[in-house]
């Protein structure tokens, strides 16, 4: 693999319009940089993207970047420095860099992520409502093969019923859901409770995602815009790990 910091190299931070905005499914944009691996793969970087990167607790997105003179399957998508890389195969041209690009996203994976993420933060917010508030979250994966939110300490007994019930009462509640932006001041006041305070990195600006009336997380990832989108929450069992628990779900 050729190295990323290679690749981004004195490249500005990508656009990443799926914060501001995740339903967005295809847009144009400019190639700033290819990178070539093979004759038939390779390294993209555009001036914006509409790609959620792998990590945040979300896989990465797949789709495709093309223009007039090149089309690329993207099979992973990367981020150095702020910098998003875009790697995949190239069929039916070279990709030049200055070209005009339109991305599109396989949307319905995606699609199935927000919903997947949306109810990863109601299904953390019930699992604190029947197990107390002294848990203490270690990590997150919110799309396939298995969702879960993973808590240190161990599970004793968990009722599963209750914690399916109250997350899905929120889905139905009908609960806006939207980012905002806050200054490191304000972070602790906006998001008390939150599960990954303890492990975020130092920045000047937190993005969080606000459930109306429910929780409000910092989390770069994509939401679905209401509840309701979510459908309904299964509560696949809770399962003990190295150093903890998980409580495993899926969206039905
Ligand atoms: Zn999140």
């Amino acid at each position: 693999m050729v190295n990323l910091s290679t690749i981004s190299a004195e490249l500005q931070p990508t656009n990443k319009l799926y914060l501001t905005d995740s339903y967005l499914k295809t847009i144009d944009t400019t190639l700033l940089r290819y990178v070539p691996e093979t004759k038939k793969s390779g390294y993209l970087v555009t001036a914006d993207t509409i790609m959620h990167p792998k990590g945040g607790a979300q896989p990465s997105d797949i789709g495709t970047i093309e223009s007039p003179s090149f089309k690329a399957t993207i099979k992973k998508v990367l981020e150095h420095s702020g910098v998003i890389i875009h790697y995949g195969e190239v069929t039916d041209g070279v990709p030049r860099e200055g070209d005009r690009v339109s991305i599109t996203i396989e949307w319905e994976g995606r699609y199935k992520v927000m919903r997947l993420h949306t109810a990863g933060h109601i299904v953390d917010y019930a699992a604190l409502q029947v197990l107390g508030r002294d848990l203490f979250s270690s990590k997150a994966f919110h799309g396939p093969p298995e969702s879960f939110v993973e808590y240190i300490g161990r599970a004793e007994r968990v009722d599963i019923t209750s914690l399916q019930k109250i997350s899905n009462d929120i889905v139905k509640a009908s609960r806006r859901v939207y980012p905002i932006w806050v200054s490191r001041e304000d972070l602790m006041k906006t998001v008390k409770g939150a599960p990954n305070i303890a492990r975020l990195p130092d920045l000047e600006t937190y993005r969080v995602v606000v459930i109306d009336g429910v929780n409000a997380i910092p989390c770069g990832g994509t939401h679905v815009a209401n509840t309701i989108e979510v459908g309904e929450i299964l509560i696949r069992g809770v399962r003990d790990v190295e150093n903890g628990f998980r409580v495993i779900y899926d969206v039905g």
